[in-house]
């Protein structure tokens, strides 16, 4: 940990610098972009109702998009107005009413027909509800109802067989810590969040690497860095205000590299609407593009170390940093034992990149002084997800980029929430301040005063699967208890998820809108509880960005929904009915009392207590992480590890594909048409090679399949690696195959192989092969 403090915000250049537009066209009229005026219009247009709540939500509260972490419209990085469109997109949660009771109260039928973006835009849940099989709609029920009906099914069945979720929507740390703690006090351990399916890999290798589970820098350290690696993150997308610190960067003579199998055009160039040179002439982001095979980025850095050692052989000291290998690190020459052994035909085979390439990389990362390396879910959302982070720490241990300023390794997340959760120990693996082992275990049980339960709680992929297993089973979910979440569209294999959910005897959904999962049927009934947002959480609540910013984001006055209440009290109050006998274990009166208990079980975060007004804000862990090369590891030392190159299932014929996000945050998708490139949601993106050899035509229907799945789409010929193909996600999902985890953090594997057709070959194919069937099979499937 650091005992530097964050600098705070900086300013940017006054004077343009034409070397970095991208054009002397203004505004970038026709190109492929965002439009931003246009989007922004809209959104004030959907607010028109409440927008003296929306501005005061924009100005004073903290962003509920992204992790990048704003509070109001200023950051912590750069001086100057922070927003994007993502933000203002979400807005509309926060600020529209509930939905009407003739529509909510319709037949379940007709609510089925809705996807999620018009679920959404229906309004807010506005009480709690019911419905029970074979009842068409919902009923409205008290919250006395509600929480005695779950408590009471709770304490009927074995702990074991219950299950908490909790998704990142604006979910503050204070309900992710009650609901930790909670689900304990309950007697599980079940209890998992949303970086289940984003980051978890990121945590787990950066803890067994490097002994952190966070961002070791900050965005800063981007600014003027010598080398800012992208590796499968779309950060201008994704995070947009981003680019605002790209363009900062760049300013300071930052490289900027990308390293992905999609040339992403919005990390190419980019139309920064704050800073006017580039909203009026864009701004080159990326100085050059490593366009990696799906599943390649093992072998491309080791071919990167192989290089490395190479170029140490001839002149010792020209690429490696051996003062900071020598007195921060373990296991040296087993990693250079075994990338030395690897094959470079292999390498370049496995990575999609030539013997040259990789060398041009390696060069650069070599004669840089400081390096920062970014990523996203390109990285970890692969069945090796733990063993690529590792591997990014390899390369940053190698080059002693860690421990100062401008260098850093940065899992950089996607929800406001998502970094908290686990911090606060809504998550199988992690009690507050520290891992689910017996040492934290007992110190968190001695200041809770209860026993936590000491076997290991699942993953929610399992928890979902476990919804099927026989009836006795000691596992079998019986109440499955998820704050937002929509596993239809989030999992792989939906048709499976759905039938795990209707296989509970209750699901709960707390929430702020309807999606497609709260309308399948359970057992015995579904209860769905309205929830409050952040804005309206009584006595504000927290958030922690990527950087490791706690902010605080203060209650704010207006707008209410009927009955939603803030989502830590609904733990608390269900807790205390479970168990009305130790309640006082439990009694949480506001917001602050959680903060005071934060403080104490989470020494990291210490000085929680103290945020209470709006644009409160600390940073924990100071500046940098490992500052001085120091890892909180039992001898202090980073560990450097042999990566396995791992094996990429792609039968001849086949096609790597990858899913990929257009306008949306996370799963709620905000537009048909991505801004970026264009696209359509069902477009399937090809290299013009691929399309050339299987004779599809841009804007031609295809089929990509494989035994999991099939997917309807048009060509859309880009500027992806040949042999890779990108779909969106979450649509993409029913090609990803069920129950492929990755070993060590349970990471779902999105990524697989697939078979590209034309539709029409695929469909007379289809008809080939059913006429060719034999009679006797044909006639068992009628009878
Ligand atoms: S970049 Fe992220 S944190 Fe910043 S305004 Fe946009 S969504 Fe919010």
């Amino acid at each position: 940990m650091g005992k530097t403090k964050h600098q705070g915000p900086m300013k940017l250049p006054k004077t343009p610098d034409p070397k970095h537009w991208v054009s002397m066209v203004p505004f970038g009229l026709g190109k492929v972009k965002p439009k931003h005026i246009r989007d922004t219009a809209k959104v004030v247009w959907d607010n028109k109702d409440n927008l003296p709540y929306a501005t005061r939500i924009l100005t004073q509260g903290v962003c509920d998009g992204c992790a990048l972490g704003v509070a109001g419209l200023y950051d912590q990085t750069l001086s100057g107005p922070h927003i994007c469109t993502t933000r203002l997109n979400v807005l509309r949660l926060n600020t529209m009413p509930a939905i009407k009771d003739d529509i909510l109260f319709q037949d379940i039928d007709e609510l089925k027909k809705m996807n999620s973006s018009e679920l959404r835009q229906l309004g807010r849940i506005p009480y709690p509800l019911s419905r029970k099989p074979g009842e068409k709609k919902f009923t409205r029920i008290s919250w006395d109802e509600a929480l005695d009906r779950v408590a009471g099914k709770i304490k009927t069945i074995n702990p074991k067989q219950l299950a908490f979720f909790l998704t990142a929507r604006g979910i503050t740390n204070e309900s992710y810590y009650a609901a930790g703690k909670v689900a304990r006090f309950l007697g599980t351990n079940n209890i998992d969040n949303a970086s289940r399916i984003c980051h978890s890999p990121s945590k787990t290798a950066l803890k067994r690497s490097l002994g952190i589970g966070a961002s070791s820098c900050n965005y800063q350290d981007w600014i003027g860095t010598d080398v800012l690696v992208f590796w499968g993150s779309v950060a201008s997308n994704n995070q947009p205000v981003s680019t605002k610190y790209m363009y900062a960067a760049k300013r300071k003579g930052t490289k900027i590299i990308m390293i992905n199998p999609y040339r992403e055009p919005s990390m190419d160039q980019y139309w920064i609407p704050s800073i006017p040179d580039s909203a009026l002439f864009g701004t080159k982001l990326a100085d050059d593009v490593y366009q990696v095979n799906i599943g390649g980025d093992i072998a491309f850095m080791n071919g990167v170390m192989k290089h490395w050692f190479e170029m140490e052989q001839k002149n010792p000291g020209s690429a490696i940093d051996r003062r900071f290998i020598n007195e921060h690190t373990n296991g040296f020459n087993d990693l250079k034992g075994h990338v030395e052994k690897q094959d470079w035909s292999v390498l370049e085979k496995s990575s999609g990149l030539t013997k040259e390439r990789m060398l041009e990389f390696a060069q650069l990362l070599a004669k840089s002084k400081s390096g920062v390396f970014v990523w996203s879910m390109g990285l970890t959302q692969h069945r090796f997800g733990t063993d690529n982070i590792s591997q990014v720490a390899n390369l940053a241990m190698l080059r002693g980029f860690l421990g100062r300023k401008h260098c850093g390794v940065m899992p950089i997340r996607g929800h406001s929430g998502v970094q908290g959760s686990g911090e606060m120990g809504a998550d199988p693996f992690v009690l507050p301040g520290g891992d689910f082992d017996e040492k934290n275990r007992k110190r968190v049980q001695k200041l809770w005063r209860f026993e936590i339960p000491d076997w290991q709680g699942d993953i929610v992929g399992v928890t979902l699967e476990n919804a099927v297993l026989p009836e006795d089973h000691e596992r079998k979910l019986k109440v499955f208890y998820t704050s937002g979440g929509n596993f239809l569209e989030t999992m792989p294999d939906p048709a499976f998820v759905e039938k795990c959910l209707q296989n509970v005897d209750i699901r709960i959904h707390q929430d702020i809108i309807l999606n497609t999962s709260t309308l399948v049927d359970a057992k015995e009934e579904v209860i769905v509880l309205p929830a409050a947002t952040r804005y309206e959480q009584a006595g504000g609540g927290t958030s922690t960005s990527t950087e490791r910013m706690v902010y605080f984001s203060p209650e704010i006055k207006g707008h209410r929904i009927e009955e939603a209440r803030s989502e830590w009290e609904i733990y608390v109050d269900l807790a205390k009915r479970v168990k009305p006998y130790k309640s006082e274990l439990i009694d949480f009166k506001n917001a602050q009392e959680i903060r005071n208990e934060i403080a104490k079980s989470h020494p990291m975060y210490d000085g929680i207590q103290h945020l209470h007004k709006k644009g409160d804000v600390f940073q924990w862990g100071g500046a940098w992480l490992l500052e001085g090369g120091v890892c909180p590891t039992e001898d202090g030392r980073g560990n450097l590890l042999p990566i396995v190159l791992p094996e990429l299932r792609k039968p001849e014929g086949h096609f790597y594909v990858t899913t990929r996000r257009g306008k949306q945050f996370n799963s709620m998708i905000y537009s048909e048409k991505d801004p970026n490139n264009n696209a359509g949601r069902y477009d399937i993106l090809l290299h013009a090679k691929d399309c050339e050899e299987l004779g599809i035509k841009e804007g031609e229907a295809i089929v990509a399949y494989n035994k999991y799945g099939v997917y309807h789409g048009r060509a859309k010929v880009d500027d992806t690696k040949q042999g890779n193909i990108q779909v969106y996600w979450p649509e993409g999902n029913v090609l990803i195959p069920k129950g492929v985890y990755e070993q060590y953090a349970g990471i779902p594997e999105y990524n697989t192989a697939v078979v590209v057709e034309k539709a029409e070959t695929f469909h007379a194919k289809k008809d080939t092969k059913y006429v060719e069937r034999r009679i006797e099979e044909l006639e068992t499937e009628l009878s």
